[in-house]
């Protein structure tokens, strides 16, 4: 009959319709080969960065900070430090009373808006230090000389604990004349120009290894900072023997991989999607940080919108109508993609959701929007596993150890909010570093408390050497 052949007409359709939007979930669904391959590349890459002949060229770049080791409990006093580079600017006054665990921090946040972030190197500094003025002027702090330790969450070449110059900005950043420039010079230039107040700038900490810190202060097993957040990075302890950038054969210094670099040579086009590409094209750094556009809350968001689109356009999604707020960047914030993946929501919430973005959803179109999600920030895990799997393994064979137990410190919005990511991260490196017990520790607030860990320690030896 003619009512019969209607639906089945229908249901081919919605068949058809189901496979060409399983054909672009399939993009982003790797194969344990596939990760494997990850881990390897990400070995090799790791490696460049650490030889003096490859290091130049190598995409991870393997940073000395001159961190030599881990608190030691006897630390004290009172720090100023200040956190920059990811979800928000802060300033914070830290206390850390000698014996363990004992820090008290009082902080606050301040917002650095666009065309600060976007202008020019002496308008982005005189705001930060107009921001330190008035958290002291609110502590009533003015005039008192604390030493000060700076998170600068970018990449920064280093030749001691207080210089760095800033390699490149990553993520919202693209101040004008800073890079090549070092930021404590910088910071210190713009103290200056105010002629307010003087301050002793101590250290100056990635927020990776600052997260490390504030984990090793309690768990000495920690010797690995990861931040899955705007950005993705990881630091950890390495052998001095085989950094050779810098002189020496005893001990260990902590690394800041930088690895969000990691790809940047094209290692990795193999696993990329178009959706990748567009996104990379549409961001301040064409060509660059390729691995954490694939795995940070900055970027997940906008690979979604344009999955979003391609599906839209091909008539799949929205009624084929590509709204002006879908064509807006930016609107997935890392924590709506963590509302929408959230499985305590039900698919109407989902739908309030979108509408709350300005997107017009039926019911087919969230629960699509959530298989989106899903494989977006599935695939971000994963590939931030296999990443983490190629440093656990690097060092368990370092030490020629058969097992290796460690504890990584971890921070950042991604990693936090997210319903599944975490999970996701830490059973790929169990499975791709069967030899290695990985425990994931968070660390609150691990780049402003580790920031005055490290300017305690810089000042405990800078007072010793001076004696
Ligand atoms: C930066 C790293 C930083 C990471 C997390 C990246 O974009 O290059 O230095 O550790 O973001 O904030
Ligand atoms: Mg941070």
């Amino acid at each position: 009959t003619k009512g019969a052949a209607m639906v089945t007409a229908v249901a081919s359709r919605v068949q058809a319709q189901r496979k060409q939007i399983d054909r672009v979930l399939a993009l982003f669904q790797l194969t344990r080969e596939q990760l494997l391959g990850v881990r390897e590349k990400m070995r090799i890459e790791l490696e460049y960065g650490l030889k003096k002949k490859t290091h130049a060229l190598a995409t991870v770049k393997m940073l000395p900070t001159y961190v030599y080791g881990m608190p030691d409990g006897t630390e004290k006093g009172k720090f100023l430090a200040l956190d920059l580079g990811g979800t928000n600017f802060r300033v914070l006054l830290v206390k850390i009373r000698s014996g363990w665990r004992s820090v008290r921090m009082y902080n606050k946040i301040f917002a650095i808006p666009l065309e600060i972030m976007q202008g020019t190197g002496e308008e982005l500094f005189d705001h930060i230090v107009q921001c330190i003025a008035d958290f002291l002027d609110y502590m009533g702090l003015k005039g008192a000389q604390l030493p000060l330790g700076f998170t600068f969450s970018f990449p920064c070449r280093q030749t001691c604990i207080d210089k760095g110059t800033l390699v490149g900005w990553t993520k919202g950043f693209k101040a004008t004349d800073c890079e090549g420039e070092d930021v404590v010079d910088m910071l210190r230039d713009a103290i200056k120009r105010r002629n307010e107040f003087d301050l002793d700038i101590v250290a100056i900490v990635n927020d990776t290894v600052g997260t490390m810190m504030t984990c090793g202060y309690e768990d000495p097993n920690c010797e690995i900072g990861l931040i899955a957040g705007t950005g993705s990075n990881v630091c950890y302890m390495e052998e001095m023997r085989n950094i050779e950038l810098v002189e020496g054969d005893e001990g260990r210094m902590c690394i800041n991989t930088e690895w969000g670099g990691f790809g940047d040579n094209g290692c990795i086009d193999d696993i990329c999607t178009q959706y990748d590409k567009e996104v990379d094209e549409g961001s301040l750094n064409p060509g660059k940080q390729r691995y954490e556009k694939m795995t940070s809350g900055m970027y997940l968001g906008e690979i979604v919108r344009q999955i979003l689109i391609d599906l839209t356009r091909q008539g799949l999604l929205f009624r084929g109508q590509i709204s002006e707020r879908l064509r807006t960047r930016g609107i997935f914030e890392t924590k709506f993609l963590s509302q929408i993946e959230s499985d305590r929501l039900a698919l109407l919430q989902v739908r309030r959701i979108l509408q709350q973005l300005g997107l017009d959803s039926t019911c087919e179109d969230s629960i699509i929007v959530k298989e989106v999600c899903g494989a977006v920030s599935r695939r971000a895990a994963q590939l931030c596993g296999a990443g983490m799997a190629a440093i656990v393994e690097k060092r368990r064979e370092d030490q020629g150890l058969e097992h290796f137990k460690v504890t990584v410190g971890v921070d950042g919005t991604l990693y936090k909010l997210h319903p599944h990511f975490s999970r996701i991260l830490q059973e790929t490196v169990r499975e791709l570093a069967p030899k290695c017990d990985v425990t994931f520790m968070l660390s609150e607030d691990g780049s402003g408390k580790g920031a005055a860990l490290i300017t305690a320690v810089a000042k405990r030896l800078q007072m010793q050497g001076k004696e």
